[in-house]
């Protein structure tokens, strides 16, 4: 293993050894490979460059007690990157391709995964990139898919701690746009307003639906979730929300392991009062508990705001347990790097 601060790792590139980058060319994909050169050589006309058509993932390697290394449904991250990519107009990547990159980037920098405990997890950034001579508003005439991978470190040092948010008043997606597809331009349009929550001290900002802005839709680049006063796991459905798989995952084992019924559904900003608890979730900030939601004059707390409440914390080690290999998987959650 790689000589790292593993307890003290922050969220940062890091050059890794291996990245895997396959290029799409007169209609198919070349055979991908792995490769040291962290630098991409593009046309200075690349669709990518221009007009935002990319698209990216993110999920993470784990390591087990065992040693052995876990992906945690990498399936999921290769289907959405191929809706991502029909509404960009991009090249799908074959759900085996995919799967296949991400094992071989894990497998080339083993020594990149932390040690079992630490928290530390590798994370890959798998993404798709038009690139190629292009001046006019269309399709790429070639794209690059690669895979790079960072260490990154647990999102929680020394315990889960509750985040405050704020509720923002620009829209991070439109009714009938993007904000269902994980493409870069979602994200340029969220660092203004992220900017403006983090320097009033809040972690990220709340967006609301688009169309009304009643109902909560994200909260930052995480999916939002709710636990209610009598016990129902909630956590809002849109079109312009980005179908989080934590939040599935979350969903599934809320009702199969906890018991709990789980809804999807809206969630009006103006009815936080059914909640004894929130929280965030996604591959970065995993189980986030959220304390309080700022909304203009309105500043509603939930749980607590320095401690984490008991059903979050069910979920969160039901679900990292999983993901580490110390808690039975669902079936075909877990995909081995060998
Ligand atoms: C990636 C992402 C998420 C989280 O999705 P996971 O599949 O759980 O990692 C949530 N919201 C946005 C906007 C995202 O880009």
């Amino acid at each position: 293993m790689k000589d790292l601060d593993w307890q003290n790792l922050g969220f940062g590139y890091i050059k890794t050894d291996y990245r895997y980058i396959a290029y799409w060319k007169n209609g198919s994909w070349s055979a991908g490979e792995l490769t040291r050169d962290n630098i991409l050589h593009i046309s200075e006309g690349s669709t990518a460059l221009h007009y935002g058509q990319q698209c990216f993932e993110g999920l993470k390697a784990y390591r087990t007690k065992e040693g052995s290394i876990n992906l945690f449904r990498p399936d999921e991250n290769a289907k959405r990157m191929q809706s991502s990519c029909r509404r960009l107009l991009m090249p799908e990547v074959p759900l085996e391709m995919f799967v296949d990159a991400c094992k071989q980037v894990v497998k080339a920098n083993e020594e990149w995964v932390g040690p079992y405990g630490s928290g530390a997890t590798l994370y890959l950034r798998p993404m798709i990139i038009g690139v190629g001579d292009n001046i006019g508003v269309s399709p790429a005439p070639e794209y690059i898919f690669s895979v790079f991978c960072c260490p990154v470190g647990a999102y929680f040092k020394g315990g889960m701690k509750p985040t405050n948010f704020l509720v923002s008043d620009y829209d991070r997606a439109a009714p009938q746009g993007t904000g269902a597809a994980k493409v870069g331009g979602n994200y340029a349009a969220s660092l203004y307003p992220g900017k403006k929550a983090k320097s009033l001290g809040f972690g990220d900002c709340i967006y609301l639906d688009p169309a009304t802005h009643t109902k909560i839709e994200e909260v930052g680049s995480a999916n939002f979730f709710g636990i209610t006063k009598d016990n129902k796991f909630v956590t809002p459905l849109s079109p312009s929300i980005l179908p989080s798989i934590t939040k599935y995952s979350l969903l599934y084992l809320a009702k199969e392991r906890l018991g709990m019924e789980a809804i999807e559904g809206d969630v009006y900003i103006a009815d936080l009062d059914q909640f004894k608890e929130a929280g965030a979730c996604g591959t970065a900030a995993v189980i986030t508990p959220i304390g309080a939601i700022q909304n203009g004059e309105d500043y509603h707390v939930f749980y607590s705001e320095t401690e984490v409440g008991p059903v979050t914390k069910q979920l969160y080690d039901e679900l990292v347990g999983i993901q580490f290999g110390d808690r039975p998987a669902p079936e075909g959650w877990i995909v081995k790097v060998e």
